[in-house]
């Protein structure tokens, strides 16, 4: 199989991916929190994942690439009785809002959607588990995880643990043994959102609920990959990896990813600073395949600012190559000519090139110049039909792996009379005759 190299937070450095099952590749990542309409910068996790899954699929791979909700939330409570709905209400709105992008943006349905509110005797049973252990404890209404249980705590973001202290707010009405301590349970007869469990009626931190998830769905205490935005490193990801170490003396994953922050004026987009532009309405103001091209022209790990004329430059390049593809593809239809094969240097050079830490700007400089090829024999009168037929048929693969979906009519009869009377037309030079019928046929894209 190909060789796939992917930067891994855990251990720095870029490494040559190896799967823990031959031929097969678990992958999660970490969702939204659903108590809001998500704003632009959570879907760069979903668009880098995507790919990625696109890419290794295309290697040969049998991906099961899962990604979570977050439905519950002291967030989601609050927002639940602002709007004075039930939290499950609530979540499940937004959830549906998340969703409809996925359309717009060409997600590929994921192996498993996980809810944390399906899992929580699960957890319970995991904290409970943990407290058996000696590796959490209660204080006063929480559970908390016992960070000193870990010998490596601060692996993922490189921090060490007197730093860490030494940096934690320390309040002192904490109940916590040590600052880092997180809290795995809250036990509470609130008005919120609970659950009766074996660990008593209450509800679950976050940094449990994706753990709990990954060993769900996947049935596995280690997978192959993990990810989210940076933000989640720590503590997220660190106390995922944490209990997951107490509990089953793996890491979770074998592969940690993680993706740069979308920025609004150089500043994190993000809910809490109120800069966030809502992804819902970016999809109603720009195409879902210029939003793509938006996050796969910045590398995955590095920062990307959010402009309206950088989307809608992305919009114009998506619109290029959709007519690119479109007028060679009718070119070969209207003058019967078959689609071709696959230029099998060009793809190994593009596929190579994602397979690289999904170095996408490598990948499109093959793109684009296969774009400019076909521009420049789609407006030929005589063409090289074998090698258009090959490009058109080589663009729709890679449009297909970068997840970009070029879709257009087919050519009508009606088309087809309209471009030989054209071609009659010049060939008789009734120029009167092929000036009219020259607009209709760039409006359908022919020409
Ligand atoms: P949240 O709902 O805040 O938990 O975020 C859901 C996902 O979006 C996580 O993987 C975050 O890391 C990611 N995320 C949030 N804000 C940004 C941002 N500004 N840029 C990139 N990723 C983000
Ligand atoms: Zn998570």
């Amino acid at each position: 199989m190909r060789t796939i190299t992917l930067f891994d937070t855990l251990q720095g450095k870029e490494r040559e991916f190896i799967p823990l099952s031959e031929g097969k590749v678990d992958i999660y990542y970490c969702g939204p929190t659903v108590y809001n309409y998500v704003h632009l910068g959570n879907f760069r996790p979903t668009v880098t994942f995507d790919l990625l899954s696109r890419v290794m699929r295309e290697v040969g791979y049998e991906v099961r690439l899962v990604s979570n909700y977050t439905d519950i939330d002291d967030k989601i409570i609050k927002q639940a009785k602002l709007e004075g709905k039930s939290e499950k209400v609530l979540s499940e709105f937004y959830i549906k809002a998340y969703e409809d992008c996925l359309d717009q943006l060409n997600i590929t349905p994921l192996y498993c959607h996980p809810k944390a509110s399906e899992y929580i005797t699960k957890m319970a049973s995991f904290i409970h588990q943990l407290e058996e252990k000696g590796d959490a404890y209660q204080s006063g209404e929480d559970i908390y995880f016992r960070v000193s249980s870990v010998k490596d705590y601060g692996c993922l973001s490189k921090q060490n643990i007197k730093d860490l202290i030494s940096g934690a707010r320390i309040d002192v009405s904490d109940k916590k043994e040590s600052p880092l301590d997180f809290a795995l349970w809250k036990l509470t007869d609130d008005d919120g959102i609970k659950f009766d469990t074996e660990i008593g009626r209450g509800r679950p931190g976050w940094h449990t609920e994706c753990v709990c998830m990954v060993n769900g769905v996947f049935q596995k205490h280690l997978i192959d990959i993990h990810g989210g935005g940076f933000d989640l490193k720590f503590p997220h990801h660190e106390n995922e990896i944490a209990q997951s170490e107490a509990m089953y003396g793996t890491k979770l994953a074998n592969y940690w990813m993680h993706c740069g922050f979308l920025l609004t004026d150089g500043v994190k987009m993000s809910k809490s600073l109120g800069n966030s532009i809502l992804a819902k309405d970016v999809l109603q103001r720009h195409l879902g395949n210029g939003v793509r091209l938006f996050f796969l022209t910045t590398h995955y790990r590095s920062p990307v600012n959010y402009t309206e004329e950088n989307l809608d430059s992305m919009d114009k390049l998506a619109l290029r190559y959709l007519s690119s593809i479109r007028k060679a593809d009718y070119k070969l239809q209207l003058n019967s000519m078959p689609e071709g094969q696959l230029l099998k240097e060009d793809y190994d050079q593009f596929l190579d090139a994602l397979c690289h830490d999904l170095n996408v700007a490598n990948a499109l400089t093959v793109f684009d110049r296969e774009i400019k090829e076909i521009n420049t024999l789609s407006m030929k009168k005589d063409c090289d039909y074998a090698r258009l037929g090959s490009l058109v048929f080589t663009l729709k693969k890679f449009s297909d792996i970068l997840g970009l979906s070029f879709q257009y009519d087919a050519l009508t009869e009606e088309d087809k009379k309209l471009y030989q009377e054209f071609q009659e037309a010049r060939e008789q030079k009734n120029f009167q005759r092929s000036d009219e019928l020259r607009p209709l046929l760039m409006e359908k894209g022919i020409l």
